[in-house]
């Protein structure tokens, strides 16, 4: 059985993913593309090995009957009403992360998605499915360390000429939030961002590192450096303090060298390649799971828990103070996800 995939926007990550549900995945193929850069999705659509048709939008594309999934990588602000066509044409969509730029857009998809009656909405939070977290988790699943007391994290990126505002926490930090209560099977009760001096290479009126921390549930601390003008390389850090011991987020794999009198490995320098792998699990288990009938990987609950955690943490960073996170009731039918509930 092959899925019959179509693309919602084929800038960088749509372009990324159709080139691996092409090249590297199997039972999906991608049938149907569109961009409102029309010329863009032509030209992609012209490098696949067999043609895909061109939709003059998405409406038009989530509506053709020789489309069973969308897959939604178009600029966020688009996320929600795409998100919403597809569950109303009761189509299986992935959707890149945000699920939607407002917590009240995450509910309306939500809510339909309750009133369809089965979950069809899976959200592009892939550090899930990257080996070195998914091994960070086997650990802690296994109370290896005991029970976890705090997490140090460090998200970082050489340069982010594009990263302005809010980007840092909205853009950048989503992906801990997504991840850190994945980790800990735990939700947040309140953030607060520290301001600390600020580097003169990144963007004008850029504050940048900042320091995002999390208050837990269960009470863990988490403290979250986003830097993404560090210049060095694209670093992915995170540090399990438990009762017993200590959990260190693997390093990617990279060839230790001595030469010129140094003890050297290399440090990665693109999101892409420290989380190609991660990508490719992660649509291979969507295309699989959609087949099936079936969401397993990050639900619209969890699109909407990143997006209430994210408004806090914006509102801390202008407020200065410990701001609470105040999720709705967790709706049954999101418990329904096997994988990940
Ligand atoms: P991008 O390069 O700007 O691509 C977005 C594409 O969508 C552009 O070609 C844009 O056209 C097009 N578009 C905008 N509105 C549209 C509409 N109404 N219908 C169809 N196409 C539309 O951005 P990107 O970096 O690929 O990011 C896309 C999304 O993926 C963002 O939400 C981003 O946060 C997410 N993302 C996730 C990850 C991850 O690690 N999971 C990584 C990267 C990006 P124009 O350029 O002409 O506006």
């Amino acid at each position: 059985m092959t899925l019959r995939i179509g693309v919602i926007g084929t800038g960088a990550i749509g372009q990324d993913h159709i080139h691996r549900i092409s090249n590297n995945l199997h039972r999906g193929h991608i049938v149907a593309v569109t961009d409102v850069n029309l010329e863009q999705a032509q030209r992609t659509a012209s490098q696949l090995n067999e043609p895909a048709r061109i939709f003059a939008d998405g409406y038009q594309l989530i509506a053709s009957p020789d489309v069973d999934a969308i897959l939604v990588a178009s600029w966020g602000p688009t996320h929600e009403e795409f998100v919403l066509a597809s569950i109303a044409a009761g189509k299986p969509v992935f959707c890149e992360k945000p699920l939607a730029v407002t917590a009240e857009g995450c509910m309306r998809i939500m809510d339909a998605e309750m009133a369809y009656g089965r979950p069809l909405v899976q959200v592009g939070y892939m550090r899930r499915y990257d080996r070195s977290y998914r091994q960070l988790k086997q650990v802690l699943d296994e109370g290896r360390i005991g029970e976890t007391l705090l997490v140090h994290a460090a998200h970082r990126a050489p340069s982010a000429p594009g990263c302005t505002g809010d980007m840092a926490i909205t853009d950048s930090h989503v992906h801990e939030i997504d991840v850190l209560r994945w980790l800990l099977d735990d939700d947040y009760i309140s953030a607060q961002v520290i301001q600390p001096r600020s580097t003169r290479l990144a963007a004008k009126g850029l504050q940048d590192p900042i320091i995002v921390l999390l208050e837990t549930r269960k009470g863990i601390r988490i403290d979250t450096e986003i830097f993404v003008n560090c210049q060095y390389g694209y670093d992915i850090q995170c540090q399990i303090v438990g009762e017993k011991g200590i959990a260190h987020l693997p390093e990617p794999s990279s060839v230790q060298m001595r030469s010129d009198a140094r003890l050297s490995t290399e440090i990665l320098t693109d999101w892409k390649d420290r989380f190609a792998d991660a990508y490719d699990v992660e649509l291979q288990e969507w295309i699989d799971a959609s087949l099936q009938n079936e969401v397993y990987g990050p639900t619209a609950w969890d699109g909407y828990v990143a997006a209430v955690t994210a408004d806090a943490c914006v509102k801390a960073k202008y407020s200065g103070l410990i701001e609470p996170i105040h999720l709705r009731e967790k709706p049954a039918f999101y418990n329904r996800n096997r994988m990940f509930a």
